[in-house]
Parts: structure tokens; sequence; C-alpha cells
């Protein structure tokens, strides 16, 4: 049986016991355990801390600051691709102090199966370029190298994030796709209903990285919130901002539509932590700093 270092509970300390020497700094994970493309927000206090790092999943996580000033929080996103293989991880935290000294401590994350669903989507024949594998990897890395991008100001405020619209979910993350019965795909965010026409509203603010019409996402608009956190809305009739606008929590973005590679109107909602797209109704009950 593999015993996690985490304690049960919200932001319960953990025991240092497993970290070595007796450590100057306090870990605490919001989380007993995340699932593939899930996300978990890790915090750190200490006196002193000018800088705090973390390695997971070969990928270097800076930490950001909340909170007063005499007693500042180091929070750390930890986002899991939705592929990666369910096991236990090694998470180290690096804690730069004043004096330049250095202290890690280490732990670990289990990653559990998300248990993703398998669909079939068919859509138009007159769509059929859209089915094509290399339509859908163009797009994707064209995607990854803006999502990889890590902004270090935080534009959400402390009413976090919304969804686009008031709506219910009704297609889940991450499922497997078999569109036409011909190319399989992954689904990167989650579908929520709406009919045509609808107005989407940005659900916090940031800055508008990319608004523009897409292949497979049709009439995309994505949003850096800065702290390596981003949001698009895929398939809209029009698109009512411009790259590098900032826009406001609640703005109208756009409006909902059926553009892309869609069976039919819906809003496509997907958001990225530290590059990896992760799981948004998740993202929307964790309680990001
Ligand atoms: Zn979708």
């Amino acid at each position: 049986m593999v015993v996690g270092l985490v304690v049960l509970g919200l932001w319960a300390p953990l025991a240092r016991a497993d970290s070595g020497p007796s450590l100057n700094f306090t870990v605490s994970l919001a989380f007993d355990a995340l699932e593939q493309g899930g996300m978990g927000v890790v915090r750190v206090t200490g006196a002193d801390i000018v800088g705090v790092q973390a390695q997971f999943l070969d990928r270097l996580i800076d930490f950001y600051q909340s909170g007063n000033r005499a007693n500042p929080v180091w929070n750390g996103l930890l986002a899991v691709n939705m592929e990666q293989k369910p096991d236990t991880y090694p998470l180290e935290i690096t804690v730069l102090y004043d004096d330049r000294s250095r202290e890690t401590w280490q732990g670990q994350v289990i990653v559990r199966d998300a248990g993703f669903l398998r669909q079939d989507v068919t859509v138009s024949n007159d769509l059929g370029y859209l089915l094509e594998p290399e339509t859908d990897r163009a797009e994707r890395a064209r995607l990854a190298a803006l999502v990889d991008v890590v902004t270090r100001i935080h534009y959400w405020d402390q009413k976090g994030f919304i969804k686009p619209l008031d709506s219910e979910f009704t297609s889940p993350f991450g499922a497997w796709r078999l569109y036409n019965e011909s190319l399989w795909g992954r689904h990167t965010g989650v579908d929520l209903r709406g009919p045509a026409g609808t107005p989407l509203l940005a659900p916090a603010a940031g800055r508008v990285v990319l608004a523009e019409r897409l292949d497979v996402r049709g009439n995309y608009v994505l949003i850096d919130h800065g702290w390596g956190v981003y949001s698009g809305l895929a398939h809209l009739s029009e698109i009512h901002v411009t790259r590098g606008q900032m826009v406001r929590q609640g703005q109208v973005i756009g409006i909902s539509g059926s553009t892309g590679r869609s069976s039919g109107p819906h809003i496509h909602w997907e958001v990225t932590v530290n590059g990896e797209w992760v799981d948004p109704q998740q993202f929307l009950e964790t309680q990001v700093p």
C-alpha cells in the first residue's frame, strides 16, 4: 500500500517527520490525491522566504504570494496531464530565504485514474478536413505554445472564476472521442448547454491572447488569467474581443454558436494550468487563491 504524506483535510499542515531534518517552513496540500487532468493548490508558509519553487512531473513550478505582507502565503498550482499514468510521483519544494540559504522538502503526490468516458461524435461530412489527425495536431501545438507561457501577474480577484454562462455541463472533460468512426481525439474541456446566440462571459479577469478562427475550435477566444492559468471558449458565432485586450470578469467576450468541429450549438470551455489541460469543473470547485 502506498502511503501519501498528505494529511487529510483542507490546509492541514504536513507532518515534517518524513522530510528529513527539521525545516523552517510548512507545506500544506489542499488535496489528498490528484486525478488525471486534475489540479491542486500547494501552500508554503514560513519566515524570511523570498522565493519558492516546486518540481513536479518534470515541470518547474513557481509559487506566488498572497495574504498580507507580515504573513505571506506562497501558492503553487500543480496540474496533471490527462494522460499521466496513475501512480505516486515525487514532489520537491525548494524555499529560498532572504540570506540566500535554501531548504528542500520532499514529498509525494498520488495520481488517480480519472475514469474518462468514451464517446462517439458525428459531425457533418463536409467538415472532412477537420477529421485529419494533422489538423488536430497543428492546432494543439499552436495552443500548447501559448499556454506554456506563465505570466507572473495574478489578474483574477477574490471572486475567483465563474462559468462562461449559467448552464449545466453536458459533456465531461477528458473523454476519448471517436469522430465519424474515423478519428480519435481527447476532449480538452467541458461542454455547456446553450443555444446559438447566447452571450458568453469571461470566467475571470485577464488578457486576451488569441481571438480568431481556428480549424477545430472554430471562432475561439483564449484568455491569460495569470499564474499559468488560461481559459478558452470555442465554437463561437461572433468574437467580441481582440488580441491583447484586457477583460474583466463577466465581460461578454463573444456569442455562442457551432463553428469549427462541432455537431451543433453548444459552449466548449477549456482551462489550462501550467501548460496542462485540466478539468474546468474541478478547477471551479478548487479554491484557487
Ligand atoms: Zn467540447
